[in-house]
């Protein structure tokens, strides 16, 4: 880039061609060419303040009046404009990245090579208890756990640790480090407590599942070797093929909740036009039927239902929920125990109740009743031939009823268990009386396993 264009070249040595020339003329060259000289510097010196006026503010554009000056502040200009429309994106991108790293749900925390924290985003506060305190501080020394102290230490790509909190009671954290630079490493940390216990359940449901079948199937092998290996009489060989009936009864009707319980729980939601009016009325004296079919204990099962009162549902779900709940209150209850059954209005909607008089439930076990497999009395429910999934078939279907299983009972006295529904899942229906129904015939066989 030159100084001067050659209009200003030409300019200045024509001024001083000229100074010469009057000079010559007027026999004044030396005070001729001191003006010209003046008259350059004046130039000059507006030129530069100019330049220092334009400098003050350097993305407007120059008026510098001089050629070569102005090209070079033009193009200062233009660079200058140019770095920062590329921080401007530079900081939008920034803010963009720091936007995503406060709504993580994970602590992401920056340190150097040293373990010394250089940024964190607001997740590391609550999961880490770090503060702008903590900015520069050390993490390992921070959050005080050997384990930490050796993830920083070490050098190995990605490595993950999982930790008991040591700020939250039974929270456990997973704290992975990465490598972004070469001084630089980002430790991720998430809550991982919530997918370990899904984890535990899942462990533990195949193996009660297991156990649940190996049980019966242990008893079917047993008999199949007997029948197999020792040469009997027709008589002896139907009575040892009866005795399989009982624990194969049993795998199947572990194998029914399961099928069951799990197109509940993957199933999705109903949608209204799923939902039929139901004869709640109608419902339980057909389950009442079948399980007085099942058992040979004398109930007394009273019933206070009200007939026009429709309930908005899916039959066989609440067929099933309606089954567990009776077929419990028999199996629980002593021989000759009183059972009622309810369904009447309540507050503009409607009360489904099954209360019994059987050996009722201790306090500390109600809330863990609707727990696959959860049982009271293992050894008890399995010779009364439960699965330990009813009350878990019973909660999944009423939650997508839009209610819940509600419990209430006292050891020796008895048990209610109730559920409430709203006014809009009824069935616009006119009032009608409550109908008592006589208690029901004495039940038969016993639905017990042999
Ligand atoms: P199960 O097949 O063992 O009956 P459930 O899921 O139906 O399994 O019930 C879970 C546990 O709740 C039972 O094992 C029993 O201990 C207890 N339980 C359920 N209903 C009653 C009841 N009406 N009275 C007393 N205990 C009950």
């Amino acid at each position: 880039m030159r100084l001067y264009t050659h209009k200003e070249a030409l300019a200045g040595g024509g001024l001083v061609v000229l100074a010469i020339i009057i000079g010559a003329a007027g026999n004044a060259l030396g005070w001729a060419l001191f003006g010209a000289a003046l008259l350059g510097l004046v130039h000059q010196h507006r030129v530069l303040a100019n330049f220092a006026r334009w400098a003050r503010q350097p993305l407007r554009r120059p008026h510098l009046g001089n050629g070569g000056l102005q090209q070079a502040a033009d193009s200062l200009r233009w660079s200058l404009l140019r770095s920062r429309r590329r921080v401007g994106n530079a900081l939008r991108y920034l803010v963009r990245i720091r936007g995503v790293t406060e709504a993580l749900p994970d602590a992401a925390v920056l340190i150097d090579g040293d373990g010394d924290i250089e940024a964190f985003n607001q997740a590391s506060g609550s999961l880490l208890h770090l503060s702008r305190q903590d900015m520069g501080g050390n993490l390992g020394a921070l959050l005080r756990h050997p384990e930490v102290v050796s993830l920083l230490k070490q050098r190995v790509p990605d490595a993950t640790i999982e930790i008991g909190s040591p700020f939250a009671e039974g929270q456990r954290l997973e704290l992975r480090r990465v490598n972004v630079a070469a001084d630089r490493d980002l430790i991720l940390a998430r809550d991982v407590t919530h997918l370990n216990r899904l984890l535990s359940m899942r462990q533990d449901f195949v193996a009660n599942v297991s156990h649940e079948l190996r049980t019966p199937l242990t008893v079917v092998v047993g008999y199949l070797e007997a029948i197999e290996e020792e040469s009997m009489d027709e008589a002896t060989l139907r009575h040892l093929v009866g005795k399989l009936a009982s624990p194969t009864r049993r795998m199947r009707a572990l194998v029914d909740d399961l099928l069951m319980l799990t197109r509940l729980e993957s199933s999705p939601n109903p949608k209204p036009e799923d939902l039929t009016p139901i004869d709640v009325k109608e419902l339980v004296d057909r389950v009442v039927d079948e399980v007085a079919g099942l058992t040979t204990k004398q109930h007394r099962i009273e019933r206070r239902m009200r007939s026009d009162l429709r309930v908005l549902g899916i039959e066989k779900e609440l067929h099933s929920a309606c089954s567990n709940l009776i077929t419990n209150a028999v199996k629980y209850s002593p021989q000759g125990g009183s059972i009622d059954i309810t369904w009447s209005s309540n507050g503009g909607g409607a009360l489904f109740e099954v209360r019994d008089q059987g050996m009722g439930i201790p306090p500390e076990h109600l809330s863990r009743l609707t727990e696959r497999f959860y049982r009271v009395d293992l050894a008890g429910s399995r010779v009364r031939g439960g699965t330990g999934l009813g009350l878990a078939i019973v909660k999944h279907v009423l939650k997508r009823h839009n209610t819940q299983l509600q419990v209430e009972s006292e050891v020796g006295e008895g048990s209610r268990f109730y559920c409430r529904f709203n006014s809009d899942q009824l069935q616009p229906h006119s009032p009608a009386p409550i109908e008592v129904e006589n208690p029901a015939p004495a039940l038969r066989r016993d639905a017990t396993a042999s």
